[in-house]
């Protein structure tokens, strides 16, 4: 089914007009014609099935003919991930997208290693959606939200209502995810914050921790920032998302 994202805003009652470079790979890369079934997607991952009723030269009608079945309220992960040098933020933006995040922090720290400059944090923030949209295209995944840079100390504070946090960090010797998950079985609503390169600063883990945020470990290893991230949330799915597995034993 071909997918193609748009904003809730732009669905007014059972129709949807596809602008801009959604249109222009519904048109001109798959050269679709009027009648042709698709799938539209809106920033809340709500998918809705449709069929195209006209096409102009710069945007096409679509009729939806149904909304996607309204499943259990799905597992909500957001990850809070220190900006990282360009190809590692890429790479986490896509694949973390691909396994179903729902929305990512990217936030600078004491040890990030990456600069950004701040007048380029919506800039960099707009390429790290246009990825993301990307890979929920691709995936069939619901495209996350992703926010422009914060603080350290603003992505301790922006956690959402009700979640409950971690932070993953490489000396925890006691508590690891799967330990922390029998704790938890019910868990809707997860944050996680993930290191920069050069890991997290003492001072933050204690702001962490007096932030509510217990620290968990993803095993003996030290893994590379952008490892650690894409293992934290496709593990972090495993256990509590909508993945079809066999209930953990
Ligand atoms: N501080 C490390 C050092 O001295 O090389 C580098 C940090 S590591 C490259 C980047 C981030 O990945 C960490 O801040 C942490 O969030 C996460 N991480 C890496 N290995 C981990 C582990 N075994 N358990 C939990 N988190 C880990």
């Amino acid at each position: 089914m071909r997918r193609f994202i748009v904003a809730s805003q732009e669905i007014v009652r059972d129709r949807v007009q596809i602008r801009g470079p959604e249109f222009h790979h519904l048109r001109h890369v798959l050269r679709l014609e009027v009648g042709a079934a698709v799938e539209v997607c809106d920033e809340r991952g709500t998918a809705y099935r449709g069929v195209i009723r006209g096409i102009a030269r710069d945007a096409a009608e679509v009729a939806l003919t149904q909304a996607a079945a309204a499943g259990p309220q799905r597992f909500r992960l957001t990850l809070a991930q220190s900006v990282l040098k360009r190809p590692a933020m890429d790479l986490v933006m896509e694949k973390t997208t691909e396994l179903g995040v729902h929305a990512i922090v990217p936030f600078v720290s004491e040890r990030t290693v990456a600069r950004i400059s701040p007048e380029k944090y919506a800039e960099r923030a707009a390429r790290w959606q246009r990825i993301a949209h990307a890979a929920a295209k691709q995936s069939g995944s619901p495209p996350p939200t992703v926010h422009p840079p914060v603080s350290f100390s603003e992505a301790l504070r922006v956690s959402p209502e009700n979640a409950r946090k971690i932070f993953f960090w490489e000396g925890e010797d006691g508590l690891h995810l799967k330990q922390f998950a029998r704790t938890e079985p019910d868990c809707r609503s997860l944050y996680v914050m993930v290191g920069p390169e050069g890991g997290f600063a003492a001072h933050e883990v204690e702001a962490g921790r007096r932030a509510g945020f217990v620290s968990v470990s993803l095993g003996g290893t030290l893994l590379r920032a952008e490892t650690a991230s894409l293992m934290a949330v496709g593990v972090c799915r495993f256990l509590w998302g909508d993945v079809r597995f066999p209930p953990l034993p």
